[in-house]
């Protein structure tokens, strides 16, 4: 027997308990809240499983600068408060849960939590992307002792230390010059002898008293007791190695898109991104569309992630408006034939 305890099925003793949603929107960064925004104001009443981090990579970083409308930047979590309160305001619910199996083979989509089981008539996977890792010896054994992925949540911990980065692209720059706060000194350690990070960064950055740079260099361990000590260094050009003595290791060597929900259902790219088969959004399944850096290898902005978000919950309003006509017509057809 089928049971409803406030928009809750429960269908059993043992059985996990089981919600329906229109919208069903997996991850809760740019993509997810703008999405979970759009579906809101079209009345789909959509309901966001917001992964353990609410907001996403951008919940990693300290401040917005290039959102529009903030001439002054905006701090990263006041921003994601305001997308979720602007969302809620239309009616969308947000639940702290992780989408941990998806079953895309049958309609409604299936979503399942630890607790709970989900089915959708329309998914917006904006599972995001995380960071790179190196890959060297101590790398995994240092992660939290010295190894950091995020200069916003661990740059305190290195007041008056010496770190080094890794990479050389925007998130590498940004995040040294904002470590130039805590740190005595910070090294930016590129494996080629130019920077990919836009110029203005760049500009800031040879500009900064406290960052140096090692060029054409890799890390090839880290090294430690407790914690880092040191790090492991090889020139690519001449092949020399060296140890340097250092407290912490922060690594922004790019991202890895979230698909493995969706691995083996979903058609990827080469590089294991969501393939957006038509338009911006629309993936291999109908009625499963993709929103922000899990279907964005190239420009991967929060503006780009949100407008992704907004076009996905539009692309599910056509869809779930174009099933329902059809519905209404079958039912049609079915009366007419009976008469
Ligand atoms: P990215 O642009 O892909 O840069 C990654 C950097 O890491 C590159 O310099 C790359 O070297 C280096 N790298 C990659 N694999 C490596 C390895 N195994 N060992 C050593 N170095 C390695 O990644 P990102 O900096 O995270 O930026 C991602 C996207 O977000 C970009 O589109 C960026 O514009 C955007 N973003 C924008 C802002 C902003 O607008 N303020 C801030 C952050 C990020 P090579 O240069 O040799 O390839």
């Amino acid at each position: 027997m089928e049971l409803k305890i406030g928009g809750v099925l429960s269908t059993g003793a043992g059985d996990t308990a089981q919600e329906h949603a229109k919208v069903l929107i997996i991850g809760s960064g740019p993509a997810g809240m703008t999405a979970a925004l759009y579906a809101a104001r079209d009345e789909l009443s959509p309901l966001v499983l917001t992964g353990m981090d609410l907001g996403g990579q951008v919940a990693l970083t300290e401040s917005i600068e290039n959102y529009p409308g903030f001439p002054e930047g905006i701090a990263a979590q006041e921003l994601i408060e305001r997308f979720k309160k602007q969302a809620e305001r239309f009616g969308a619910r947000f639940v702290m849960d992780v989408a941990t199996e998806v079953d895309l083979s049958q309609h409604p989509f299936v979503v399942k939590t630890y607790g709970m089981t989900y089915t959708a008539d329309a998914l917006i996977i904006a599972t995001g992307a995380s960071p790179r890792k190196l890959e060297v010896p101590g790398e995994q054994e240092f992660t939290g002792r010295g190894v950091s992925y995020c200069a916003t949540c661990d740059g305190w911990f290195f007041k008056d230390k010496k770190v080094i980065v890794v990479g050389g692209g925007d998130s590498a720059v940004e995040e040294a010059l904002f470590l130039t706060r805590y740190a005595e000194k910070v090294t930016i350690v590129h494996r080629r002898d130019q920077l990919r990070a836009q110029p203005f960064l760049q500009k800031k950055a040879f500009a900064h008293p406290k960052i140096d740079f090692i060029w054409d260099t890799v890390v090839t361990e880290i090294l430690g007791d407790d914690a880092v000590k040191a790090v492991r260094l090889r020139n690519v050009k001449t092949g020399e190695e060296r140890e340097m003595p250092i407290d912490g290791v922060f690594i922004f060597i790019g991202h890895i898109p979230n698909t493995d929900l969706v691995k083996g259902q979903l058609e990827l790219d080469e590089r294991g991104y969501i393939k957006i088969v038509e338009g911006w959004v629309k993936t291999s399944v109908p009625g499963v569309f993709a929103a922000g850096e899990v279907a964005d290898p190239v420009y991967r902005q929060v503006i780009t992630s949100a407008g992704m978000g907004a076009a996905a919950a539009i692309e599910a309003r056509h869809f779930l408006s174009n099933q329902s006509e059809m519905e209404g017509k079958a039912q049609l057809q079915v009366a007419t034939s009976a008469s």
